[in-house]
C-alpha cells in the first residue's frame, strides 16, 4: 500500500483528489455506501479515508423497567469497511484511529488488524466527544489527546508494544493528524493550538488534513503560521461543498467555522436548497482552483454520505 506521503511526494506537484467516507448507522446496506461512491472513482481518488465512531450512550428500558443508559456504537465497522474498499475499488483506504472509547490495549488489537490488513496509513485523531456527555472524556486506560496516540503509533513502527518485554516485528505507518484553520474548539487560543499540533508532528505525525473551512484565506494563514511554527509537514486543505442553507448554521456551530459573508448572503438569496447545492458546486471549484494555484498537494472531499456535488466539482477542476 503507498503512503498518503509517497503519492504527495510522487505527484511531482500535480494536484491530487481523495476523498472520506462515513460508515452506514448499524444495520444498513453497506452496497448503498459503495454506490454513492462509485460516481467518484472515475476521479481516481488517491485515497478514501473511513472515519471511526465512539459508541454513544442511549436509554433503554430494561427488564426491570427502569431507564438504563448503555452503549451502543450506531456506525461500526471503519476496518471491515476498508478492506472491502480495496478489495471492490483497488483504491487505497485510509482508517481514522481515535481515542475516545478505546483503551490504549484496544487500540493496540486494532493497529494490528490494520497492518495485518497491509494497510499502511492512519489518521489519528482525539475523536468527538460522546454526545451526551458535551466535553471529551477518555477511557479509563485509553488516551485523552490524539498525541498520546500518535505516539503509541510511533512506538509500534519502532517495535515497541503496550506490554511486551522484547521488541516486536515493527509496524510501518504513515501517520496523519488533524489541524484546524479556525482553531480547534477548545484550545485556549491559536498560539496553544498550534503548539500542541507541532507536539503531534514531533511525535511522529507526517502529514496534516484540515479540518473544513469555506474562505481559503483561513487556509493560507493557517499554513503560514504553521510554517513560522516550525510545522514542515505537507497540510491537506480539507473541503465541504455546501449543500443546504441549514448547512450555514449547522456546519458553524459543529465545527467551529465562520462562512464568508460573500457565500452567505448569496445562500440566502438561493429560492430552494436544489439552488444551495449548485452555488455550493460553484463556490466549491473557486475554492478548489485558488488551491491549485497556490501549489496545495492534495484536495480532500468530506462526502458525507452524498457524492454528486463533489463528482461536480471533481468533472471541473481535475
Ligand atoms: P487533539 O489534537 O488531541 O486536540 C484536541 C484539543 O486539545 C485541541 O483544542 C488541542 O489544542 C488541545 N490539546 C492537545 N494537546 C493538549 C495538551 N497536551 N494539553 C491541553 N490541550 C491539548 N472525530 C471522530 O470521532 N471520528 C473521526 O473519524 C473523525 N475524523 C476527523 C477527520 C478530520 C480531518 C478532522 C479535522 C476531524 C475529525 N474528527 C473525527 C473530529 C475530531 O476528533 C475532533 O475535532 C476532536 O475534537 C479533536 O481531535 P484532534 O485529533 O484534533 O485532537
Amino acid at each position: 500500500m503507498t503512503k498518503v506521503t509517497e503519492f504527495i511526494n510522487q505527484a511531482q506537484g500535480k494536484t491530487l483528489f481523495s476523498i472520506e467516507i462515513i460508515p452506514p448507522l448499524k444495520g444498513q446496506n453497506i452496497n448503498e455506501l459503495f454506490q454513492s461512491i462509485e460516481p467518484l472513482m472515475e476521479f481516481k481518488p488517491q485515497f478514501v479515508d473511513v472515519t471511526y465512531h465512539r459508541e454513544e450512550l442511549i436509554d433503554k428500558i430494561g427488564d426491570n423497567g427502569q431507564i438504563e443508559r448503555i452503549p451502543i456504537r450506531k456506525r461500526p465497522g471503519t476496518v471491515g469497511i476498508c478492506a472491502r474498499l480495496m478489495e471492490r475499488f483497488h483504491v487505497d483506504a485510509v482508517p481514522h484511529v481515535i481515542c475516545g472509547g478505546f483503551t490504549k490495549d484496544e487500540t493496540e488489537d486494532v493497529l494490528f488488524d490494520l497492518h495485518y490488513l497491509g494497510i499502511d496509513n492512519v489518521l489519528v485523531l482525539r475523536g468527538d466527544p460522546e454526545k451526551s456527555a458535551g466535553i471529551f472524556k477518555a477511557k479509563a486506560g485509553g488516551h485523552t489527546y490524539a498525541s498520546q496516540l500518535v505516539s503509541q503509533v510511533s512506538d509500534m513502527n519502532r517495535g515497541v508494544l503496550l506490554h511486551a518485554e522484547t521488541e516486536a516485528y515493527p509496524t510501518d505507518f504513515c501517520i496523519g493528524v488533524a489541524g484546524y484553520p479556525e482553531k480547534h474548539l477548545d484550545a485556549v487560543s491559536f498560539d496553544e493550538d498550534y503548539a500542541h499540533l507541532k507536539h503531534k508532528v514531533d511525535l511522529g505525525a507526517d502529514y496534516i488534513v484540515t479540518q473544513m473551512f469555506f474562505d481559503n484565506q483561513k487556509y493560507f494563514r493557517f499554513v503560514d503560521q504553521c510554517r513560522a511554527n516550525g510545522i514542515t509537514v505537507p497540510i491537506i486543505p480539507g473541503l465541504k461543498p455546501l449543500a443546504t442553507k441549514k448547512q450555514l448554521s449547522v456546519l458553524a456551530r459543529i465545527f467551529h467555522l465562520e462562512f464568508p459573508e460573500e457565500l452567505v448572503k448569496s445562500a440566502e438569496k438561493c429560492v430552494s436548497d436544489r439552488e444551495v447545492r449548485e452555488l455550493g458546486v460553484d463556490w466549491g471549484v473557486h475554492q478548489c482552483k485558488e488551491l491549485i494555484a497556490y501549489g496545495v498537494p492534495l484536495l480532500h472531499f468530506y462526502t458525507m454520505g452524498k457524492s454528486d456535488n463533489v463528482a461536480k466539482i471533481a468533472s471541473r477542476v481535475f
